[in-house]
Parts: structure tokens; sequence; C-alpha cells
């Protein structure tokens, strides 16, 4: 049976490491003997060895079946603390190689914006979908290449950039884990801090809620009218009670963004300035939404309307 040892040690880093042993012939018994070779590590460590740790075991496909979930693995040694998006650490697939951040504690990954389509969520898919890519970046001109390399090198400018005073409202979406329907927790995130978006359940609200969790193991009703929290059954629910506090979570941000301040690119504004503004900021991004991102080969024009973007943002928010 073919599985796939994590490991780490003292200095942070973590490794993988493939077998194939006949004699195994379940996940426990691989983690058995995973345990076990460790362990023999540590007890005959050289001076120059730091002990080891097992992450995880898991199990490999043994054919060639081809998997839709991304194989993250950790990227940086030590957290990283940014100005705008809190700590995070960065992931890469072990299998694509597209990358990725995890935020803060969240189990979840949050995909780089270069591989924001969402044919990038399946594993195979992006096999697929960046195979297209470098066909057609080899026929680019350079112009379209240096174009999307200056918006990642952006993405990573330190000085006062369009970020500073902006509140990103972001919602992080569940599908129907275990019980529970479809539903997002609400985050602001402003200057690297995070500001949970809460709202007290009506009777109607509780009711609903626990329509859709179902009852606990000792047969109680999860939700009670008056409960505060920061999940919301729909998206459209979210912005609403976002639109209500982000002035006073934030009293320092001068527009409310759907979206997350990982993303180099235009996002949709929700508040904070003129209809005008907001119209025209938002015209720019449904321009790159028809436009297909970075997927259609339109690179180019899509490269084009993220610096108009910033420009008005800043210009509209009264600092250009
Ligand atoms: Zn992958």
């Amino acid at each position: 049976m073919k599985f796939r040892m994590i490991v780490t040690d003292e200095r942070g880093r973590e490794w993988s490491e493939d077998e194939d042993r006949v004699a195994i012939e379940s996940l426990a018994e691989a983690e058995v003997w995973a345990f076990e070779t460790v362990q023999k590590f540590n007890d005959t460590l050289r001076p120059h060895e730091f002990p080891r740790e097992i992450v995880r075991v898991e199990l490999l496909p043994d054919g060639d079946t081809e998997s839709e979930q991304h194989d993250w693995e950790k990227t940086n040694l030590v957290t990283i603390m940014n100005k705008y998006f809190g700590s995070h650490d960065t992931v890469k697939c072990r299998s694509c190689g597209i990358t990725g951040k995890r935020l803060g504690l969240s189990p979840h990954i949050q995909i780089d914006y270069d591989f924001k389509a969402k044919g990038f969520l399946s594993c195979k898919q992006s096999k697929v979908l960046l195979e297209r890519r470098a066909k057609r970046r080899r026929k680019a001109d350079v112009d379209s290449l240096a174009a999307v390399a200056a918006l990642a090198a952006d993405d990573n400018e330190v000085e006062k950039d369009w970020r500073d005073d902006v509140a990103f409202l972001h919602l992080t979406s569940f599908n129907g884990i275990l019980s529970f329907a479809s539903h997002y927790y609400a985050t602001i995130k402003f200057q690297g801090k995070d500001y949970d978006v809460v709202h007290t359940l009506s009777r109607r609200e509780a009711a609903d809620m626990n329509k859709s969790d179902g009852k606990g193991a000792d047969g109680t009703l999860s939700w009670s009218p008056g409960d505060e929290l920061s999940r919301y059954m729909s998206e459209d629910d979210a912005i609403k009670y976002a639109k209500r506090q982000w002035r006073e979570l934030v009293p320092d941000a001068k527009v409310l963004i759907l979206g997350s301040p990982v993303y180099g690119q235009p996002q949709p504004v929700l508040d904070g300035l003129t209809p005008e503004a907001v119209n025209e900021l938002n015209a720019l991004h449904q321009q790159c939404e028809d436009l297909g991102w970075w997927d259609e080969g339109n690179d180019k024009q899509v490269a084009a309307i993220w610096p108009e973007w910033k420009d008005t943002l800043k210009k509209a928010s009264g600092d250009g």
C-alpha cells in the first residue's frame, strides 16, 4: 500500500516522505509504521540532526486516479505577519503547483489571485488550466508578461498603497459541510486586523438556523432568539449587516469593499463613496469579469484596468 508521511521538526518546516509497503494494508497500520520509524530515528540522533515529529499520515491512491483535491504544503518556515491581511502561511499544492494562503487560524485555503478562476478549485482541472496558460504564454508577447509581473510585484509593495484606507468584507463560505446548509462567516479586515460582523438572531432566524443545523447530539436545539453570531445564511444578509456596522467597527476606513486584501485586482465596492464613484469602480470590475480575468487570453486588458481602478479609488476616497 502507498502512503505519505508528513513530517516536521523544531525548525518548523514540513516535508513529506512517500512509502510503498506491501505488508501495510490500512491507514492505521501505516500510522503505526510511521510513528515507529520516526521513534527509531529520534532514538539514534546524530549531533547535527533534529528530533522529528509526524504531522499526519495519508493513504495515496494506488492507480493514477487523479484527485480533485489539492494537496497543500506549507512553504514558509515561520508564520508571516502582513500589515494588510494579518498572520498567514503560504501554501503550495504538491500536485498541481498552484499557491495560496492560510489566513489566521482558519483551516481554509485562500487561493492566490493568479488562480482566481473557479476551475482552480479542482486540482485536476488546475493542471488543465495551467497547461493552457503555459501554451498561451509561450505565444504571448513580452509586454503582456511584463504587465502580469508588475502586477504581482505591486501586490507585495510595502509603502502606502491602495489598501490603507480600505475595509474588506471577507466572506468565508461553507457549502453543506456536515448537515449545514451553505452559509457564510463575515469578517471585516482592516490594516491587518479582523473584526467580526455580528448579528442578533430574531425568533424567525433562530428557527431557520435550527432547521438547517438539526438537533445536537443531546437532542437540544442549537440556536435561540437573541444569540449573537457572525454566521449568515446568505451573502446578501452578510453584506447588509456589514454595511450597517463597518463605520463603527473601523472608523478610520474610508471605503468598504467585498473581497480580500490578498487579491491585487478590482473588487466590488459596497459603501463609503459617492454612487457615481461606486458605479465607475464596479463597471471596471465588471469589465474584468467579462474579460475572464487571467484565463481567457485577455491578460493584457485585465492588467490595464487595474491601475485605472486603483487611481479611481484613490481619487474617490479623497486621496488622489
Ligand atoms: Zn492541486
